[in-house]
């Protein structure tokens, strides 16, 4: 399929899309959400239709790769008919799912006949009790068994690690092990001063140069040709190995001049970068059945104002809050 190009003030093409469908979650990552997380009033979230008629016009204005979001996706009800819908109305769109795998195992027969291929799991740690530290829920075991299935089943999975020290940096090993013995891309993902507090705490910053040269002193890693695939990992297949290792490094080594994507929360706000506080509306444009014109002239707008998140980071000194939590942008 020839898709024309979006182009956004900086000459990037604005391919992808991450839709988050709720800002609710079974877990409570403490890099994720607030001591009292208050959820959006369920009146307030755009219904299935209306994500639907987005994803038309996005797909209209040459976004092609959709990943399905939150919160966690699979608590929003419907969510199964959903994809079905998408994928029958939009087969052309590269359609994925980020989720924490807790309800994941129940559905991967439906999510494959529905033609889903591509999953990243959420697990921060193979210690049970360091998973229940982080996630405030004792679910280690079904997170667990839900990506051995995945594999099983035959989908790409990639598996994403929130990396901080003194949390989960003496599990290297344990990750290494698992990307060796098991096809999937384990990826390392520093984390972010969004969520739990607006300053960086530089106690727990692991930075990915440190966490691949830790790896290297392991095993042999070789860079991988960046594709379609990588989004913004780095990623290196481990010599020997059936699997990969990806590091994403949105603090240390930016990758704003290849950002090609646009969030739009469970509300219907798009945020154009997850270092940006600004919200862009289009809720009651969706509640209101605009034309799709509108809805197109708002989204072209949004991509016309893209920022470069380092230059905001930078000018706040690294106090980076994207006025929401990660489970209301939609991580
Ligand atoms: N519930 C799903 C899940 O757990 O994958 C999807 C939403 S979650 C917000 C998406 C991703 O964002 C997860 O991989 C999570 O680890 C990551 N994330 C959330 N807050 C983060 C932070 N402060 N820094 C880095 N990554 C973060």
């Amino acid at each position: 399929m020839q898709y024309f190009s979006l182009l956004d003030s900086y000459n990037r093409k604005i391919h992808s899309l991450r839709l988050s469908v709720t800002d609710r979650c079974n877990l409570r990552c403490k890099y994720c959400f607030t001591e009292e997380p208050v959820f959006m009033p369920e009146d307030t979230l755009l219904s299935y239709n209306e994500l639907l008629t987005l994803l038309h016009i996005c797909s209209e204005l040459s976004i092609h790769k959709v990943r399905i979001t939150g919160g966690e996706p699979f608590v929003r009800h419907g969510l199964l008919s959903f994809l079905r819908t998408i994928k029958e109305e939009l087969p052309h769109i590269d359609l994925r799912i980020t989720t924490n795998g807790i309800l994941l195992e129940r559905h991967l027969q439906e999510l494959y006949d529905i033609g889903i291929r591509h999953l990243n799991i959420s697990l921060d740690s193979f210690n049970p009790t360091t998973f229940k530290q982080i996630t405030k829920r004792d679910l280690f075991s079904t997170v667990y068994r839900a990506i051995c299935k995945s594999i099983e089943y035959g989908f790409i999975v990639k598996i994403n690690v929130v990396a901080m020290k003194g949390v989960n940096d003496s599990e290297l090993d344990d990750f290494i092990d698992f990307a060796k013995v098991n096809p999937v891309c384990i990826r390392f993902i520093e984390y972010m001063p969004i969520g739990f507090t607006t300053a960086l705490d530089a106690s727990i910053l692991w930075s990915t140069d440190d966490i691949l040269s830790e790896i290297q002193k392991r095993v042999t890693l070789e860079p991988q040709i960046s594709t379609n695939d990588s989004g913004p990992a780095r990623v290196y297949t481990i010599q020997g190995g059936k699997g990969s290792i990806g590091v994403i490094s949105p603090l240390s080594n930016h990758f704003c001049d290849t950002c090609d994507r646009l969030r739009i929360t469970a509300d219907g706000t798009v945020k154009t970068c997850l270092y940006s506080t600004e919200d862009i509306s289009l809720r009651d444009a969706l509640h209101s059945s605009q034309p799709k014109e509108h809805i197109q002239h708002i989204l072209r707008n949004a991509i016309a104002t893209k920022p470069r998140g380092i230059e905001l980071f930078e000018q706040r000194n690294g106090n980076v809050l994207a006025g929401r939590t990660m489970n209301a942008i939609g991580g």
